[in-house]
């Protein structure tokens, strides 16, 4: 399990569940145990304004450098 980041503020954003080694693009919601950003639309945000990504469908396409990640991945 890791843990997502705002790269603004720090706060914890997400807790989901990585599958695999690289790079974090996209996090697929039915991975994501908890959530604690805010909606306009589509649009995800921390809830100091950083824009964090865009819900797509099935996952939600995440924007490169407003996030940080901890923790490491099932190595699978
Ligand atoms: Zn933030």
């Amino acid at each position: 399990m890791i843990s997502i980041h705002c790269a603004s503020c720090g706060r914890r954003l997400f807790r989901y569940q990585k599958i695999g080694k690289g790079k974090l693009l996209h996090c697929w919601k039915t991975r994501i145990s908890s959530d604690h950003t805010e909606r306009a639309g589509d649009q995800v945000y921390c809830p100091c304004g950083q824009h964090i990504g865009v819900e797509e469908g099935p996952w939600i396409n995440l924007h490169g450098g407003s996030f940080s990640v901890k923790g490491s991945a099932l190595k699978k």
